[in-house]
């Protein structure tokens, strides 16, 4: 540390670029720093540092790491920590632009594997991103040192070499409990479990803080189940929900949607105090909702729509501008072709003539006239012959009655399980169940033409996560708001990354969709995330890996998509 001292003397009042001869490896007391990157003006995209320390500094056993989501609860835990040191200082600038300013990519709820914080069995690596100083355009290397050599150590004392080993340890019981619960729902074929206790909803429609006052999660009785888990005593209490065709009922406002986005969110595991620590779902379940407007290239969506108007073939159907039923119906397809094992869909957001047509409909306009068929028709279908489950939200038709295994119905926020009653409702009422398919049809594995990545085209060959829901692709936007099951803005940051990667290395060609899927996961699994950019053994940038739903989602909705036939 001091040779950077020495050198930053050096620089004072030089022009800003002078900063670039800092780049390299320096060794503190307690951790080496490498600045990896440096900015070209103050006001640039801030220097990428890493701050390596050994691991034996922390209180950690070698026990505690021996599972992945373990070591991803203590990378995680770690990142709180750096998070809250980071958010607790003085970051006004200090000087023009961004100077000394300190960014840390923090963990929301979720517990996501992040490349902000990455251990292996020596050392812990902790990524920051810093505002290099200057007044002007002139090196301020005054604030530079106190910035290396005081500012940034402080921030290590009070996080990284404060943490306690109770801290460290309570986050991977807790990680252990998560997954021994997952592990429940594969043994007994649920699709997901919501402890009793449990705090569903959320602060605001714009924070994913915990609802104060809210009412605890209660199992209802035909519902309970006890699950032993490591680390406690007592049994954990709750519902799980069998797989099949679920419903969930009741009066509007009375929280059927809040339990449906709770499941959502539970395929990632929640931190200490979040309210959903035990809401866990089956990993692979998929949030499907219509989403008119999006664009569609070279799905087989004839399970749901046939005989358009004019002909328009739907066994290879593209779009630019889908309608609401014909985006959920895309969407559907889309989530089996990446292998959904449960479909979640929401009435709210859902498109009324895909999802049901009732007997009146029927008999007016006739099956030949009607392109559509609706959800219902298929559902049995997807149930019995591919095994994928889903969880329906529907206050306003008791059509899905005559499918239905298992039926919830929220009474204020009180889940009752009306099964046996809307058997009896089926009986006085039957529903003429010959519109049912018995197949669902063919799900087509596609397989996209390289020419579909144009990262480098436009001027500024840039291609990079802007929001949550927006990634710039050279000259194209890709926009994906209907991705509900991303959460983080890191995740989209990562599948901006590995668009790159996939044009780089010119992966798209010869490989199905589902290949492709499938080599992306053994490679995050293998190297980490950082396997996608170059480079990646340095700062690989502020990461969080997503499911391969939500990154096939995102190229699914490329505007430039080319299908090969
Ligand atoms: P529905 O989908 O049945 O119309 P919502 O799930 O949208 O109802 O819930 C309606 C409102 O009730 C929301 O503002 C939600 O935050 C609140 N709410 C849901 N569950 C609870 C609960 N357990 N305790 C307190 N408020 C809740
Ligand atoms: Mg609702």
């Amino acid at each position: 540390m001091k040779k950077l001292v020495e050198q930053l003397k050096l620089l004072h009042q030089k022009g800003y670029k002078a900063y670039k001869s800092i780049q390299g490896r320096y060794e503190g007391d307690k951790f080496t720093l490498y600045i990896d990157y440096v900015q070209g003006d103050p006001f640039a995209t801030p220097s990428k540092i890493r701050l390596e320390i050994p691991v034996r500094l922390l209180p950690i056993q070698a026990e505690w790491l021996k599972l992945r989501h373990e070591k991803t609860a203590v990378e995680d835990c770690i990142a709180r920590a750096v998070g809250k040191a980071v958010s607790e200082l003085d970051n006004r600038p200090r000087g023009s632009g961004h100077s000394g300013k300190i960014f840390f990519d923090k963990p929301g709820q979720e517990i996501l594997e992040r490349t902000a914080v990455m251990m292996n069995d020596r050392t812990v690596t902790v990524c920051m991103s810093v505002g290099l100083p200057a007044n002007g355009r002139r090196i301020n290397a005054k604030e530079a040192t106190l910035l290396f050599a005081s500012r940034i150590p402080h921030i290590l004392n009070r996080s990284v070499f404060r943490i306690s080993s109770e801290t460290i340890q309570s986050a991977v019981c807790l990680a252990d409990q998560q997954a021994a619960i997952r592990e429940e729902l594969k043994r007994n074929q649920w699709i997901a479990f919501i402890a009793n206790g449990s705090i569903l909803p959320r602060e605001s429609g714009i924070s994913n803080l915990p609802l104060k006052n809210a009412l605890p999660f209660q199992s209802p009785r035909e519902l309970e189940v006890e699950l032993t888990v490591p680390h406690r005593e007592k049994p954990i209490k709750g519902m799980a929900i069998p797989r099949g065709i679920t419903l969930i009922v009741g009066g509007g406002y009375h929280g059927k949607s809040t339990l449906l986005k709770a499941i959502e969110r539970g395929v990632y595991f929640h931190a200490e105090g979040d309210g959903r620590e035990f809401v866990i779902t089956d990993p692979d379940a998929v949030k499907i909702r219509a989403e008119d407007g999006r664009s569609i290239q070279g799905v087989n969506i004839s399970p749901f729509i046939n005989r358009l108007p004019r002909r328009i073939d739907t066994t290879f159907f593209s779009t630019e501008n889908a309608s609401g039923s014909t985006s959920q119906a895309a969407n559907v397809i889309e989530a089996v072709e990446t292998g959904a094992t449960v479909l979640l869909i929401d009435e709210d957001t859902s498109a009324t003539n895909f999802m049901i047509r009732d007997v009146r409909m029927r008999e007016l306009v006739s099956e030949e006239k009607e392109p559509i068929t609706p959800f219902i028709d298929k559902i049995v279908a997807l149930r019995d012959k591919f095994d994928i489950s889903a969880v329906l939200v529907m206050g306003g038709s008791g059509d899905y009655f005559s499918v239905a295994d298992t039926v919830i119905m929220m009474d204020e926020y009180k889940p009752k399980v009306v099964t046996e009653k809307v058997r009896e409702i089926n009986r006085k009422y039957p529903a003429p169940t010959e519109t049912f398919s018995r197949d669902f049809g063919i799900v087509t594995h596609r397989q996209f033409h390289p020419s579909s990545l144009q990262t480098k085209k436009g001027k500024r060959h840039k291609t990079q996560g802007k929001e949550l829901y927006t990634i710039i692709m050279g000259k194209t936007e890709i926009v994906f708001d209907a991705l509900e099951q991303l959460v983080d803005l890191s995740q989209t940051r990562m599948i901006a990354e590995i668009i790159q990667y996939l044009e780089r290395t010119n992966s798209l060609e010869g490989k199905t969709l589902t290949e492709l899927l499938a080599e992306i996961e053994r490679k995050m699994d293998k190297d980490g995330l950082g396997f996608a950019v170059l480079n990646g053994d340095k700062h690989p940038g502020d990461l969080a890996r997503p499911r391969k739903h939500e990154i096939a989602g995102v190229l699914n909705r490329m505007r430039t998509l080319k299908v090969i036939r």
